[in-house]
C-alpha cells in the first residue's frame, strides 16, 4: 500500500489539502498524518483554543473573573465569553474584546478587566466559503456541519456579511450571593436586527466536551460599526462569507478559589447524561 505522509512543517495549507484528499476517497491510498507537532517550551500555541475555567462552573454561578483580557489576549484575539460578575456578552475579533451590556451595547474591555468564562485562539482560517438559503440556526448548523471533515475537533467559526436577520440576547451583571446561570437568563434582554451588516464569531465544540464547554455552536454577534451586539439565538442568512480554522489543541485553566474548589461540577451516571442534555436544550433556547 502506497502510503502519503504529510508533516505539519509543509504548513497548514498542505494539511488541510491532506485532509481533504482523504475525505475525497484518498483514505484508501493509505493517507497517514505527522503527529501533532507541539510549540516549544513556553511558546503559545496559536492553533489551540485557550479556555478559562469550565461552562458547568459558569453554570453554577461562578462569575468572578480570574484572567485579565491582557492576559486573555496572549493567547488570541478571537473567541467569545463573559465577564466579571456575567455583566454581559463578550467576543473578540481582531485583537480587540468587546462586552455587550444587557441594553445591546458594545464597549471596548480595558486590559485590566477579568473574565470568569472563556474560550479563545489566534483566529487563522483554514477554509472558507459563502453560505445561502440560511433560515434559522438550526439551518446554520446543519448547512456549515455539511463543510467540516469531522465533528471530533474545536472549529473557531467567523462569519461575515450583512445578515437578513439576527435575535440575540444579554444579560444584567449580578451581585453575591450569585444565582444559576439558568435564572440570570430569565433576565436577559433580546435584539433583533434587520439586515445588519456584521460578524457572528465563536466555536463549534464536539460532542465529547459537554462538562467543559458548550457542544456544537455557540456564536456571537457584533455589528459592523462594532457597537451593538449579543450571543445569537436565532439567525437568517444569505451570501455571507464563512470562515473556518481548524483547531486541534486545548489548554485550559481553572480558577484558584475556594468557591470553584467546592463547587459541585461533575456528575455521573444517568445524572451525567441527562445535565448533558439540559445542557443542550438550555443553550439552544435560552443561551
Ligand atoms: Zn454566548
Amino acid at each position: 500500500m502506497k502510503t502519503v505522509r504529510i508533516s505539519s512543517r509543509f504548513g497548514r495549507a498542505a494539511m488541510f489539502a491532506a485532509a481533504m484528499l482523504a475525505l475525497t476517497g484518498a483514505a484508501r491510498w493509505g493517507v497517514t498524518f505527522a503527529p501533532y507537532q507541539t510549540q516549544q517550551p513556553g511558546a503559545i500555541d496559536r492553533d489551540a483554543v485557550y479556555q478559562v475555567s469550565t461552562i458547568n462552573a459558569l453554570l453554577q454561578g461562578l462569575y468572578d473573573g480570574f484572567i485579565t483580557f491582557g492576559e486573555l489576549k496572549q493567547h488570541g484575539g478571537f473567541g467569545l465569553g463573559t465577564i466579571q460578575a456575567a455583566d454581559g456578552e463578550v467576543m473578540g475579533i481582531d485583537g480587540v474584546y468587546y462586552q455587550v451590556t444587557s441594553d445591546g451595547v458594545a464597549h471596548v474591555i480595558p486590559d485590566d478587566r477579568v473574565t470568569p468564562f472563556a474560550a479563545v485562539t489566534f483566529f487563522e482560517p483554514d477554509l472558507s466559503f459563502t453560505l445561502d438559503g440560511v433560515e434559522s440556526f438550526a439551518g446554520l448548523e446543519k448547512k456549515i456541519d455539511e463543510h467540516l471533515p469531522t465533528t471530533n475537533i474545536f472549529y473557531a467559526i467567523k462569519i461575515s456579511g450583512v445578515f437578513d436577520y439576527v435575535r440575540a440576547r444579554s444579560v444584567p451583571g449580578q451581585q453575591k450571593p450569585y444565582p444559576p446561570l439558568t435564572e440570570v437568563v430569565k433576565h436577559q434582554s433580546e435584539f433583533e436586527f434587520d439586515g445588519a451588516e456584521g460578524v457572528m464569531i465563536g466555536w463549534r465544540c464536539p460532542s465529547y466536551v459537554k462538562d467543559l464547554n458548550v457542544p456544537g455552536y455557540h456564536l456571537h454577534f457584533l455589528t459592523a460599526a462594532r457597537d451593538r451586539g449579543g450571543h445569537v439565538l436565532d439567525a437568517r442568512m444569505n451570501g455571507v462569507r464563512v470562515e473556518i480554522d481548524f483547531t486541534l489543541g486545548f489548554e485550559m485553566i481553572l480558577p484558584q478559589s475556594d468557591e470553584f474548589y467546592q463547587a459541585s461540577l461533575a456528575g455521573d451516571g444517568l445524572d451525567e447524561v441527562e445535565r448533558g442534555k439540559s445542557t443542550i436544550r438550555w443553550y439552544r433556547e435560552y443561551h
